[in-house]
C-alpha cells in the first residue's frame, strides 16, 4: 500500500526524522491558511498524488507570497498531472502539501528496500539525488552505495556514517546525516514498510539534513497490525477494479493489455500470462480466484474482468484441484447472465468435475470457444482479439 508524501513526512516527523514544516490542503483557502502558519517567506506548493516525477511535470511550485500560494493552489487542484509514473491518463490532483521553502545546497538519494537475494534490508544512497535513481543505476552505477543490514544487529552507526561519507555529505554534517539514516531505518522496521525512498534528501544552507520528498510502500500482509498506517490509505489513488477485487479477497492486479484472464492459483496465473504473451497477446490482468472460491466469488471476479473497457476477449484457464470446474463454470455463466458477455470467451477446463463444468457451459447458451490445452487456449484468444 502506498501513501502520500505529506503522510510519509508526518510519520517521519513523529519519529524524529528531519523534514520541513508543512501541512496538507484540499482547497486554495486551506492552502493559504496553511502557509500563514509556516515560519517562512517562501512556500512550496506540492501536488499530492501516488506517483513520482511531479517536479518535472510541473507539480512542484515555489511561491514567494501568500498570493502566489493561492494562484498555484488554484492551478494545481483539479488538474490532471501526467508524469512518467502515472501513465498517459495522468492523475487528478486533489490534495496539496504546503511546505516551508528551504535553501537547498545539494540533493542526495536515500532508499531502504528489502533485498530478496540476501534476505536483508539494504540501505542505498547516492550523491546524484533529485534525478531518477534508475538512470543513475544505469549510467553511473559506481555512484550508488549500499549497506546491507543485519536483521539482528540493525543498521549500525558505523554503516550510517560510512554511507554518508561515501556520498560526500559535507564532513561537518555527517553526524546529522547518519542520525537521519538511523531514524529512517527505525521507521522502516517499526512500520513494516517494504520501500522507503527519500529523493531528494537535502543539505541546506543553514546546515540541516532533511527529507524533501518521502515515498513509502507498506507490506500489505502486515497492515493488520498497523491500524494507523491503514488509516492513511487513499482509495481514490487506487485502481477501482483492484479495490472491488480486494472486497472479495481475490488476488487481482490490473494490467495494460486487452485479454482478460481468469485463473486459479498464482503459479498458473503467471504461466497463463506468459503463454498469452508468448503467442503475441497482452493480458489485461493477473487474477487468481484462489482455491476455495465460491460460485459467487467467481461471478464477482468475472464481472470485474468485464468491467474493464480494455478487455476484448477473455481466457478462462482452470486446473480444477481444490477448486472444482463446475464452480467456475457456474460463476462464469452467472456473471454473463447478470451483465451480458459481448466479447469472445475461450475456456480451458481440466481437473476435478471437468465433465460437469463443460456441461454447465455447453447448456448455458453462451458462445464459448473450447480449448484443449493452455497453448491451444492462448492461441485461440490471441486470434480472437487480434
Ligand atoms: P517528485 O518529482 O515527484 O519526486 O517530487 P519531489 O518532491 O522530489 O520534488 C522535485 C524537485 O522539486 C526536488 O528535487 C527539488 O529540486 C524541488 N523541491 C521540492 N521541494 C522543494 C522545496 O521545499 N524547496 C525547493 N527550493 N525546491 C523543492
Ligand atoms: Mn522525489
Amino acid at each position: 500500500m502506498n501513501i502520500h508524501e505529506y503522510q510519509g513526512k508526518e510519520i517521519l516527523r513523529n519519529n524524529g526524522v528531519s523534514v520541513p514544516n508543512g501541512k496538507v490542503a484540499f482547497t486554495a483557502d486551506e492552502a493559504v491558511e496553511a502557509a500563514k502558519t509556516l515560519e517562512s517567506s517562501v512556500y512550496v506548493v506540492k501536488a499530492q498524488i501516488h506517483a513520482g516525477g511531479r517536479g518535472k511535470a510541473g507539480g512542484v511550485k515555489i511561491a514567494k507570497s501568500l498570493d502566489d500560494v493561492r494562484t498555484y493552489a488554484d492551478e494545481l487542484l483539479g488538474k490532471t498531472l501526467v508524469t512518467h509514473q502515472t501513465g498517459p491518463e495522468g492523475k487528478e490532483v486533489k490534495r496539496l502539501l504546503i511546505e516551508e521553502g528551504c535553501d537547498i545546497k545539494k540533493e542526495y538519494y536515500v532508499g531502504l528496500v528489502l533485498d530478496r537475494a540476501t534476505s536483508q534490508v539494504v540501505l542505498m544512497a547516492s550523491e546524484e539525488g533529485g534525478t531518477e535513481i534508475e538512470e543513475v543505476a544505469e549510467q553511473t552505477p559506481e555512484k550508488i552505495f549500499k549497506e546491507y543490514i543485519d536483521p539482528v544487529v540493525g543498521l549500525t552507526g558505523f554503516q550510517a556514517r560510512r554511507i554518508a561519507f561515501n556520498i560526500n555529505i559535507p564532513k561537518e554534517l555527517v553526524g546529522k546525516a547518519a542520525k537521519f539514516m538511523l531514524g529512517l531505518y527505525q521507521v522502516y522496521l517499526e512500520k513494516d514498510a517494504s520501500i522507503v525512498e527519500i529523493n531528494p534528501l537535502v543539505v541546506t544552507g543553514d546546515g540541516n539534513v532533511m527529507a524533501l520528498d518521502a515515498k513509502f510502500n507498506f507490506d500489505s500482509n502486515a497492515l493488520y497490525r498497523h491500524k494507523d498506517v491503514l488509516a492513511l490509505r487513499d482509495l481514490e489513488e487506487e485502481d477501482a477494479k483492484e479495490i472491488e477485487a480486494s472486497k472479495y479477497d481475490l488476488s487481482y492486479i490490473s494490467l495494460d493489455g486487452n485479454i482478460g484472464c481468469m485463473v486459479n492459483g498464482a503459479g498458473l496465473a503467471m504461466a497463463t500470462m506468459d503463454i498469452v504473451k508468448h503467442y503475441g497477446g497482452d493480458p489485461a490482468n493477473f487474477l487468481d480466484v484462489g482455491g476455495g472460491a465460491t460460485a459467487e466469488k467467481v461471478t464477482e471476479a468475472f464481472k470485474i474482468i468485464l468491467s474493464d473497457e480494455n478487455v476484448k476477449g477473455i481466457f478462462v484457464n482452470i486446473f480444477g484441484g481444490i477448486m472444482k470446474c463446475d464452480v467456475i463454470a457456474t460463476g462464469v455463466v452467472e456473471a454473463a447472465k447478470q451483465i451480458g458477455l459481448d466479447v469472445p470467451l475461450v475456456v480451458r477446463l481440466e481437473g476435478t468435475n471437468v465433465d460437469l463444468g463443460k456441461e454447465i457451459l455447453n447448456q448455458s447458451g453462451l458462445n464459448i470457444i473450447a480449448a484443449e490445452s493452455m497453448a491451444d487456449g492462448a492461441q485461440k484468444i490471441v486470434e480472437q482479439v487480434g
